[in-house]
Parts: C-alpha cells; sequence; structure tokens
C-alpha cells in the first residue's frame, strides 16, 4: 500500500508527526511552487532544524544528496536521501512574514510563511515561541562568486520531489509559500499547492508474518 498524499494546500500551512527512520518525500507537484520547511524534535519543540549549523556541519551553501541537517544543539535530524529537482534548495532566506510584504508594498494581510508555520502547528496542538529559519525547498536563490543573491525563478519540473530521512523522532512543518510578489514562484506569481508523503518505515510495511 502507498503512502497517503497529503495535500499542502496553496498559501497555507501542513505540519505532521515523523517517525526516526521515516521518509518524507515533498512533491513540487506543478514545479512552480516553493515549499518553507521546518523540523522539531518531536520530544521538544526548541530543538529545531538549524539552517546555520547545518551550513556548519556539511561546509556547503545548499545541500546536496545525502547531506545531513542538524538542529540548534547540533545533532542530526533530516538527511536529503533523494532529489529530483534540479534545486539548490535555499537555506540563506528568512521565511516569509508579515512585515516583509510590508516592506514589498502590501498593505494589510497577505498570507505568509511564518503565519503558515504555527497555524500548522496549531493544528497539532503544538506551539513554539520563535519562527526559526526555514530549509525553503525548491526556491532558487543563485549566489556569484562575490557573494550576490538573487531571487532566481523556479528550476524544478512538476512532480519533482526530494526525499527527507527522519534521523530522530520529530514533527515536520511545511508551507507553500504565498509569495506573488517576488518571482521565486514563477514570473506569474501564480501560487500553488505541493504534497508529501511519509513512507511507513520498511520493517512495518511488510506483511505481517509468524
Ligand atoms: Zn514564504
Amino acid at each position: 500500500m502507498s503512502p497517503e498524499l497529503v495535500t499542502i494546500p496553496a498559501r497555507r500551512g501542513k505540519a505532521a508527526r515523523v517517525g526516526a527512520g521515516q521518509r518524507i518525500r515533498v512533491v513540487n507537484t506543478h514545479g512552480t511552487q516553493v515549499v518553507d520547511a521546518w523540523a522539531f524534535n518531536a520530544r521538544d519543540l526548541t530543538e529545531w532544524m538549524s539552517m546555520e549549523a547545518s551550513r556548519a556541519w556539511f561546509m556547503k551553501l545548499a545541500a546536496a544528496v545525502g547531506d545531513t541537517f542538524v538542529t540548534n544543539r547540533r545533532r542530526p535530524i533530516l538527511t536529503l536521501v533523494e532529489d529530483t529537482s534540479g534545486c539548490a534548495h535555499d537555506t540563506l532566506m528568512a521565511p516569509c512574514d508579515v512585515q516583509r510584504y510590508g516592506l514589498l508594498g502590501v498593505e494589510g494581510h497577505h498570507d505568509n510563511c511564518q503565519d503558515n508555520l504555527h497555524a500548522a502547528l496549531a493544528a497539532l496542538g503544538l506551539a513554539i515561541p520563535a519562527t526559526p529559519p526555514s530549509l525553503n525547498l525548491f526556491m532558487n536563490i543563485p549566489w556569484t562568486p562575490d557573494g550576490r543573491l538573487a531571487w532566481g525563478e523556479p528550476v524544478s519540473p512538476p512532480g519533482s520531489y526530494a526525499v527527507l530521512h527522519a534521523e530522530m523522532d520529530l514533527v515536520i512543518a511545511f508551507s507553500a509559500c504565498p509569495q506573488d510578489i517576488l518571482p521565486i514562484n514563477g514570473r506569474l506569481g501564480r501560487t500553488t499547492e505541493a504534497h508529501f508523503t511519509i513512507d511507513v518505515p520498511a520493517s512495518r510495511s511488510g506483511p505481517k508474518g509468524n
């Protein structure tokens, strides 16, 4: 039986509990959608996946297949084990928030990844006191040799995916980024849904024997 396909609704968030050893397949269903991702130790939500500690761990600006993200306590939490996206998933940019859209000229409310994170956790009955930096899946932020960054357009084909292996019991949270002003979700500013599955560990997926 294939695992349940979970929808990350357009412009919204979704969180789930994941056991150590399970794999999370994040699918860029329409190919143009950035998905912000966070991971938290299931037993202590103040231990979270840290972009700055992870870069110091794998010594790159972005993870490649085989690289492991670590927490703010320097412990492995997620490993990128498969990736068909062709994208160097961004680790540098802060998740969007209502202040960010204010700087972009939006007056009043705009959907944002920070609110989506907290709403997704609240749906599981969870709360955290801060917004950690996000792993920005499918977000194309190219860099130059002198360290300049740009808001790139998406490069991931529709249906491409990244697979993350859980190194501890954790809570994963995603936001289908509602950024429709910068071109990170494509020049048309079209925001879409994305999907994920959580694979059952091999030891529990086979037919019940004996
Ligand atoms: Zn966002």
